[in-house]
């Protein structure tokens, strides 16, 4: 319906309004989502630049609706956040990763895994309880799992957020800025957050081949994060060029389209043996 502004001024947004009945709607629909075990997770490979080897997978939530077909995924964690179903959606993802992690561990085959976690998450004093008890019954390895925060969304609440961050370290877990070079946060402030990696956002990885300007920003994250013992990764890696371009820079890990999207496990299972047998 039109909204009245204090002005006196008329406003109609159709594609606004439709957007926000819509996530109300998908909100009872991902209630049930969550409790049906509907939700999935596809798994995108981090690999070594140098020797191109596997070394970790970042699990990705995927939900496809019933009726909507698939959503993206950040529409249904907007949906989650809204509507207080985050804590629930993050200990799903984190409960199907850390099954798989302990699979490919008791195939020998030891490979980390990464979860997205929103900022807000971070702001539940429950949270690091949560994850200590899921990592405690997978059997998993603390040093096997890294969180992913995005750097925009750690910017704000920072000093909320690190009382938690602080928690989760000390559990033995990695932590990783993710998204970094879009939040605007000088790079000194790497240094006073307890992280061990630095996930730069793929606006720079994909735009560094032709635009010298990105190319400066991933050369100057590269190096900082270096000095100061942090790995770096790189995200949205799509060409050859790109890549060859980060190896000498010195980034030591890369994900993207170059090497796989991500999959279900059963196909990564099938990218992985691709990769490994002659
Ligand atoms: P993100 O953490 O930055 O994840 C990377 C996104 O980039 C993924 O989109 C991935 O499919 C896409 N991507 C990977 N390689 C390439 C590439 O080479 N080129 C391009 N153009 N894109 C690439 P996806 O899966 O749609 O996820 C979108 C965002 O949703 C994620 O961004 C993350 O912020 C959020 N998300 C996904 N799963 C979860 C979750 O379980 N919890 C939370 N809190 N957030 C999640
Ligand atoms: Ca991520
Ligand atoms: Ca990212
Ligand atoms: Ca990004």
């Amino acid at each position: 319906a039109a909204k009245m502004l204090p002005y006196g001024v008329q406003l109609f947004h159709p594609a606004l309004e439709s957007r926000a009945v819509r996530r109300l709607g998908l909100a009872a629909d991902l209630r049930r989502a969550l409790d049906n075990g509907e939700l999935d997770v596809y798994f995108q490979p981090k690999v070594r630049l140098s020797d191109r080897h596997l070394v970790g997978v970042e699990c990705l939530a995927r939900w496809q609706h019933p009726a909507h077909g698939e959503v993206a995924p950040e529409d249904f964690i907007a949906v989650a956040e809204h509507t207080g179903q985050l804590h629930r959606l993050t200990e799903v993802v984190l409960t199907m990763g850390l099954r798989r992690c302990r699979a490919w561990a008791d195939a020998d085959r030891p490979l980390s895994i990464a979860v997205n976690l929103s900022a807000r998450t971070l702001l539940d004093s429950r949270f690091p309880e949560l994850v200590h008890r899921l990592i405690k019954e997978s059997g998993v390895p603390p040093a096997q799992i890294t969180f992913e925060i995005s750097e925009p969304g750690m910017l704000g609440e920072i000093e909320r957020a690190l009382p938690t961050l602080y928690r989760l370290r000390d559990l033995g877990v990695r932590l990783s800025v993710d998204d970094f070079g879009t939040g605007a946060s000088s790079l000194s402030y790497l240094r006073q957050l307890p992280v061990q990696e630095v996930k730069i956002d793929d606006s720079f990885v994909q735009g560094m081949a032709t635009d010298t300007g990105d190319l400066a920003i991933v050369r100057a994250v590269i190096s900082l994060s270096r000095e100061f013992g942090l790995t770096v990764v790189a995200e949205g890696v799509e060409s050859e060029l790109t890549l060859e371009l980060l190896e000498e820079m010195g980034c030591e890990i890369g994900q993207g389209y170059l090497f796989s999207r991500p999959l279900p496990y059963e196909r990564l299972e099938a990218w992985f043996s691709a990769q490994t047998e002659p």
